[in-house]
């Protein structure tokens, strides 16, 4: 990957500030999303508010954007005390986390460890992605966390039961959902998208922690959930039609991917080959940059 590829994959032609503008819409009875609008390098982030405390997830990218959702966290929880998780490491998703001074923050190993190890990498890839998002990442503190489980936790918030749970290497290597099994909505982060192509952060030699097989399972576990209502990582709302939806797709671009292997076809031509295919059957999926990096990452597994 050059620096140049990783700023259109990640931002797009038209440089739009990765910045939050939305307002918090009640998706589930105390359950809220304040919806990314499509923007790149914003994430959908969830309120859930229960009788005794409130869970945030994700924060958005930096110190301004972490004191926006912070501010509309305060607004929906009132005086409740907080707690703050993120769906995985990615600096859209968690680098907005030092606005949290008074919650309590809660990863999973895999995530901290991730942070641990590759913060700080992001931190300065990112900002080459150009001045406005180098501007959301001035002033970042990469910060730890308050509570670190192993693959599965369940909070009580009062009347509302959240599940966290990961299974490990997929988009990243620590990939968590929030699951209420009595609303049955799910969060999934990046793991899932809506009329977006995966993304797939396959940088090697710096980043080579993703693996769309183990992905394709996640999503087979993610599906077995039942959920009502979807919040992806990026883009609208949904039904549990996008995991199938993610899935499809993942399945799809390794066995072509696969089958053009064995042809002898080498990552270039299967590239040529299959981006155009793919943007043809998903006219209205945005981010077609990732198939490349999707295409490489099945070749490397
Ligand atoms: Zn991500």
């Amino acid at each position: 990957m050059t620096e140049s590829d990783a700023a259109t994959a990640a931002v797009g032609e038209e440089p739009v500030p990765p910045v939050v503008t939305g307002r918090p819409e009640e998706i589930a009875d105390g359950v809220f999303v304040v919806p990314d609008g499509r923007v790149p390098l914003v994430p959908n982030i969830g309120v859930v508010v229960g009788d005794r405390a409130a869970l945030v997830v994700d924060t958005a990218m930096g110190p301004r954007n972490g004191e926006v959702v912070h501010g509309i966290a305060r607004e929906l929880a009132g005086d409740r005390p907080l707690y703050l998780t993120v769906t995985h490491f990615h600096p859209e998703h968690g680098y907005g986390a030092q606005a949290f001074r008074d919650a309590t923050i809660v990863y999973n190993r895999e995530q901290h460890e991730e942070l641990r190890d590759k913060g700080q990498l992001y931190v300065d890839m990112f900002r080459t992605f150009g001045p406005e998002v180098a501007e959301q990442l001035e002033g970042v503190e990469l910060v730890q966390p308050n509570v670190v489980y192993d693959g599965a936790a369940d909070l009580d918030l009062g009347g509302k039961q959240v599940r966290l749970r990961t299974w490990g290497l997929a988009h990243t290597r620590g990939d968590q959902i929030v699951f209420l099994p009595a609303e049955r909505v799910l969060f999934t982060g990046d793991l899932v998208e809506n009329r977006f192509f995966s993304i797939f952060p396959h940088f090697p030699p710096d980043d080579a922690d993703v693996n769309g097989s183990k992905w394709i399972a996640v999503l087979e576990q993610l599906e077995r959930l039942e959920p009502a209502i979807v919040v992806p990582g990026h883009g609208e709302v949904g039904g549990a039609g996008l995991i199938a939806a993610a899935r499809e797709y993942l399945e799809l671009l390794r066995s072509e991917t696969k089958r053009l292997a064995g042809e002898g076809a080498d990552a270039d031509a299967i590239i040529a080959t299959l981006e155009p295919q793919l943007k043809e059957r998903y006219p209205d999926w945005g981010a077609s940059e990732w198939i490349a990096f999707g295409v490489r990452c099945f070749l490397a597994e």
